[in-house]
């Protein structure tokens, strides 16, 4: 990544406070191919997280405090070892998030998926970037928004998105474009209200996220000539406050080959954790708490008005 101008100030420093989640990232196979993707995942990406390192990732649970699980990709359910690692995490009593495009739902060979997820209560945190078909298939593709909406009525069937209900349902907002997310709880309201009317669906929360200046967006930035400009709003928007609620100061992010990383971004951009590249069969006795955090320009994509994070605005 490109030095920003020395005009734009450093993004302060950051350090972690107890680690409680591990994001794993199982691969960068996925049945879409998103503009904004900051994973350049799609159908012809090959990588996925082997058996071996599946389990290290579950010794490595076993061998800290981690009460989360968090499984991204590409499509994580297209790693042949996802079933394996979401069962035995549900069976140590870990709460499981299952970052889902939703299309997957509806592919061949994954017809009992929805099912699944359900059987073994794992939070389905869906990307769904507006409730009008225009918006989210120039960004995700067309067709995808049909098969988005059959997907979170697979899972409203199963019991998922109801209020005070045990199978939790979150969706998640990112813009079109480069700008910030508008409010989430007046975005939410909108969400509840058009997809209840034009479809009949319900979900728990909206999470709004800001898209980072990384990867297959930030390329497509320079391409218009708009990455200046994204970045100065992100700058101009920083807020100081949310700093203490960044994922970073409780999650370490795993790659498909085990490496470990402060947050998916850092991953991205090959920045990582403690400024050295660290199997997570290395760090099994070591103590990440009170870390110094791998930080650059792009971390501004986190603190920028309401904040972003995976879950949703900060503040
Ligand atoms: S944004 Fe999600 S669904 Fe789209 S290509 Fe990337 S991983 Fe796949
Ligand atoms: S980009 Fe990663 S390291 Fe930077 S603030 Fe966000 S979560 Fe933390």
């Amino acid at each position: 990544m490109s030095a920003l101008p020395q005009s734009r100030p450093e993004f302060p420093a950051l350090f972690r406070d107890q680690l409680t989640t591990c994001q794993v990232n199982l691969g960068y196979t996925c049945n879409q191919a998103c503009h904004h993707c900051h994973v350049n995942a799609g159908p012809n990406r090959t990588e996925q997280m082997s058996g071996e390192t599946v389990d290290a990732v579950l010794d490595f649970i076993d061998q800290h405090k981690i009460a989360t699980l968090d499984l991204t990709g590409g499509a994580p359910e297209l790693n042949p070892h996802f079933r394996r690692l979401v069962t035995a995490a549900r069976r140590r009593g870990l709460r499981v998030i299952d970052r889902c495009n939703l299309t997957i739902l509806e592919e061949p060979g994954q017809d009992n998926l929805a099912a699944f997820l359900a059987e073994n209560e794992v939070v389905v945190v869906a990307s769904l970037p507006c409730y009008d078909r225009p918006n989210v298939e120039k960004q995700r593709g067309k067709g995808v928004y049909d098969l988005s909406i059959s997907g979170l009525k697979q899972l409203n069937a199963l019991g998922y998105g109801r209020v005070g209900g045990r199978l939790e349902l979150n969706l998640v907002y990112n813009p079109v474009g480069p700008s910030l997310p508008p409010s989430q709880i007046e975005l939410e309201n909108d969400y509840r209200r058009e997809l209840a009317e034009r479809h009949g669906i319900s979900f728990n929360h909206l999470l709004t996220i800001c898209n980072m200046p990384i990867a297959r967006f930030r390329h497509a930035l320079e391409r218009d000539g708009r990455l200046d400009a994204y970045m100065d709003t992100l700058v101009h928007a920083h807020r100081d406050e949310n700093l203490a609620a960044v994922m970073c100061r409780s999650l370490v992010s795993v790659d498909w080959e085990g490496y470990l990383y402060d947050c998916d971004f850092n991953q991205m951009l090959g920045m990582p954790l403690s400024g050295r590249r660290t199997h997570i069969t290395e760090l099994s006795d070591a103590n990440v708490d009170g870390r110094a955090i791998a930080v650059d320009n792009h971390c501004f994509g986190c603190t920028a008005g309401q904040g972003s994070s995976c879950g949703g605005a900060l503040a």
